[in-house]
């Protein structure tokens, strides 16, 4: 087999556990490993250290899948993972729809799969674990007998790979459209259109966690994307619920969301920019009960890391302003890179430009089919917080 040469003097990342070897970690390669290929990690002593997929156009030459010297790499190896992945869902409980596969999480880097009942959506992210597509798919019609597989590979990452964007079926053709239930609502999710794989199935947990606060309260929502927010808080009693998102196709989905659980009398949604038309609000003195935000990661690179502080400080000091005092604001981020300290920090320096105190109620991160491994900081990427704004 091929081998990947680790240089002597790199941090012990890789031997400690991390999944990704960088270009600039090897020190030499042994024979011709073709791109894809399954290749060994050692250390520059020769000691095995796992077994991974390669791609040499790609900044992360290697990405380890096992560390068992025995375990071979081949189609009965995901079947056994992906086995491994549904027995953790099924152990913690998110069995109807849940993100199955969650990457390096799961010991399954750059692959991700979410399970919307009887329907599933897979996107991978690089060129090695592409490449088992086929062997994946067998793995989820022998354990689950789905009705329909769907492939959202529609994202830029890949071309950092090498690999086409592309969309389409992996089982036979289905309607894509479907409707999920989550806490005891409805909600349309179009699997072939909708953003990343159809839905956010993060925030499940974190959607309960508003109950209480919205009871015959006044809600803004923005950023709602197809209104799971804020339909909850329309359920769970709230007076009146406007939402806000910048995309056509997710405010018509939204009420559509709102009419199908019977709630587009109290809830409705319209097409603005959120950061023009809470500017403007703030400026006619508007004030809700709850305020609610859960806007994109506005960067995706360390690099233009201040761009995203920025938009984060900005989205929640206008929120934070439109909140009644005593009222409360509901604020999420979904980049990695904006590390949950930073948040809290961010949104104490959104509080005192507002110059409103304000008290955390509670401070939670994705729902645990997305388990957070310590050592891999992307595995930690959602923040939820509510906090009382006095
Ligand atoms: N809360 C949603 C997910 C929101 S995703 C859920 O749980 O399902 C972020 C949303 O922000 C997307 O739907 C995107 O269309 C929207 N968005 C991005 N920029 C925006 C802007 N400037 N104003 C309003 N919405 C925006």
């Amino acid at each position: 087999m091929e081998r990947i040469i680790l240089k002597r003097k790199i941090a012990p990342r890789v031997v400690n556990g991390h999944p990704w070897v960088f270009s600039n970690e090897i020190e030499a390669i042994e024979g011709e490993p073709q791109p894809a290929a399954i290749v060994e990690v050692v250390t520059h002593d020769k000691k095995f250290v796992g077994r991974g997929y390669f791609n040499p156009q790609s900044q992360i030459p290697v990405r380890i899948l096992t560390r068992n010297r025995e375990e071979q790499i081949d189609a009965d190896f995901f079947l056994r993972k992906i086995k491994a992945c549904w027995e953790y869902r099924k152990h913690t409980g998110y069995t109807e729809n849940c993100r199955l596969v969650f990457g390096e999480a799961d010991g399954l880097p750059q692959l991700i799969i979410d399970k919307f009942n009887d329907y599933f959506v897979i996107q991978t992210l690089a060129l090695g674990i592409d490449r088992w597509k086929p062997a994946l798919v067998a793995a989820l019609q022998e354990v689950f007998s789905p009705k329909g597989i769907y492939e959202r590979n529609d994202v830029p990452v890949r071309e950092l790979e090498g690999l086409p964007q592309q969309k389409g079926f992996l089982s036979a053709p289905f309607e894509t459209r479907i409707i999920i239930q989550e806490n005891g609502l409805q909600f349309h999710v179009d699997l072939a259109n909708g953003q990343k794989t159809g839905y956010f199935l993060d925030q499940q947990d974190n959607r309960r966690a508003i109950q209480h606060i919205v009871k015959d309260a006044t809600v803004l929502g923005a950023f709602t994307y197809t209104g799971t927010f804020e339909i909850h808080a329309a359920h769970y009693g709230a007076k009146s619920v406007l939402g806000l998102d910048i995309s056509k196709l997710a405010v018509e989905q939204a009420n559509e969301n709102a009419r199908l659980n019977g709630l587009q009398d109290r809830c409705h949604f319209e097409e603005a920019n959120a950061f023009d038309v809470l500017k403007q609000w703030v400026k006619e003195g508007k004030q809700y009960d709850v305020v609610m935000l859960d806007p994109p990661a506005f960067t995706k690179s360390r690099a233009t890391i201040q761009k995203a502080i920025t938009g984060y400080k900005e989205i929640n000091l206008r929120g934070m302003k439109l909140v009644k005092p005593g009222g409360f604001l509901v604020t999420s981020s979904c980049t990695n890179l904006v590390h949950p300290e930073l948040f809290l920090e961010i949104i104490a320096m959104a509080a005192k430009d507002a110059r409103r105190k304000i008290r955390q109620v509670c401070f939670q991160t994705q729902s645990s089919d997305h388990p957070v491994i310590w050592e891999m900081e992307n595995t930690q990427y959602l923040k939820f917080l509510i906090v009382q704004v006095l």
